[in-house]
């Protein structure tokens, strides 16, 4: 046999191995075992009745196995998709990642808010306790920022980072916060309750193999200018090195439109929750660029159904070092979670906060 290359498997072809129900914790491990020794990923998803194991990798090898033949094995069924274990067809049931004891998914509208960037202890705790206050069950807030001129202000660090800590301390809440670069992506794992994953590093795919190593929830953002599928392909660059805790988060698309700052594609969160199980988010600040828009767009995310939203909110926005234009206030953010219990009631699904 000619030496296993794990990490470039030759095709990306995968199968569903359905379980018996009887299937025993023994079986499970043989299958999976038989599957590592051809160079295959596996993928366990434990449902309420019955086991599936996704196995991702060479065609042939994967294929010349009699899996029908193996012990607890009912039968197998060919995936499809590109995109292989974020996809529905590999796992029916809807993902819930857990953020700090937060949950993300499943069908509950979850609140991320904050300030787009840490400035100081002052400001991010004022937006913190605020968005706290208001309901918001996440703080959102950077230490490292992506920005579009090398001279803007690229963020506290480490620094930034530790007052998150403190924060999160504070007004009892977990934070996320972006990392940009797969040496820093330790560091941040080692504060945040969840990693983010800008738009520009959305194909960033060293990141996102680094993300897929660490032991946290990722916030995956979309690319600015990527399709759908090029988006769940990133996801599954995470998803295929062992975390499986990722949410997806929608933020706006560039187009012609120059009104807003990226054209909200509303219609990708009910297009996600089709082909695949993962949580998928809103960035009504983002995507509009424009403070008087967050609410309607807010309010339109839980209309369509989107597991959550992700919004700026900063005491003093005229004074904001990051994205000032599309920051709300406190008492605005207060006023949008009135509204967003308000629909989410009307719509039968709960608030997490
Ligand atoms: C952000 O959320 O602060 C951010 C930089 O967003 P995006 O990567 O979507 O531009
Ligand atoms: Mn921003």
């Amino acid at each position: 046999m000619p030496p296993l290359d794990h990490a470039t498997p030759k095709g990306d072809d995968s199968l569903l191995i359905v379980l018996r129900p009887d299937a025993t914790d023994q079986d499970i491990d043989h299958i999976v075992g038989r599957l590592r020794e051809i160079g295959a990923d596996a993928h366990v998803s434990r449902g309420k009745t019955r086991t599936i194991i996704g196995a991702v990798g060479d065609r042939i090898r994967i294929q010349q196995l009699p899996w029908e033949a193996f012990p607890g094995v009912d039968r197998t069924v060919p995936v499809l998709k590109p995109f292989k274990f974020v996809s529905r067809e590999f796992q029916a049931a809807d993902s819930v990642v857990d953020v700090g004891g937060v949950e993300v998914g499943g069908g509950h509208v979850t609140v991320i808010a904050g300030p787009c960037a840490v400035e100081d202890r002052e400001q991010l705790f004022s937006a913190a306790s605020a968005v706290k206050k208001a309901g918001a069950a996440i703080l959102r807030g950077d230490a490292f920022k992506p920005r579009t001129s090398p001279y803007s202000f690229q963020g506290l660090e480490e620094r930034g980072l530790e007052l998150l800590a403190e924060a999160r301390e504070e007004f009892e809440m977990p934070f996320v916060a972006e990392v940009l670069d797969p040496r820093r992506v330790t560091l941040v794992s080692e504060y945040a309750d969840m990693i983010r994953i800008g738009a520009r590093n959305m194909a960033n795919f060293t990141l996102l193999a680094e993300v897929g190593r660490q032991d946290k929830p990722v916030l995956l953002k979309r690319g600015m200018s990527a399709t759908i599928e090029e988006w769940l392909h990133a996801a599954e660059y995470v998803y295929k090195e062992g975390n499986h805790q990722v949410v997806l988060c929608e933020r706006g698309i560039r187009t012609f439109e120059d009104q807003t700052r990226n054209t909200l594609d509303i219609a990708a969160v009910p297009v996600l929750h089709r082909l695949s199980h993962l949580p998928v988010v809103v960035d009504p600040s983002h995507s509009g660029g424009r403070r008087d828009l967050v609410a309607p767009l807010t309010r339109a995310a839980v209309a369509v159904g989107a597991d959550g939203v992700l919004i700026d909110v900063h005491p003093a926005p005229e004074t904001a070092l990051v994205d000032g234009a599309q920051a709300i206030l406190p008492h605005e953010f207060e006023g949008l979670m009135d509204q967003v219990r308000a629909l989410a009631a009307a719509l039968g699904r709960d608030v997490i906060g």
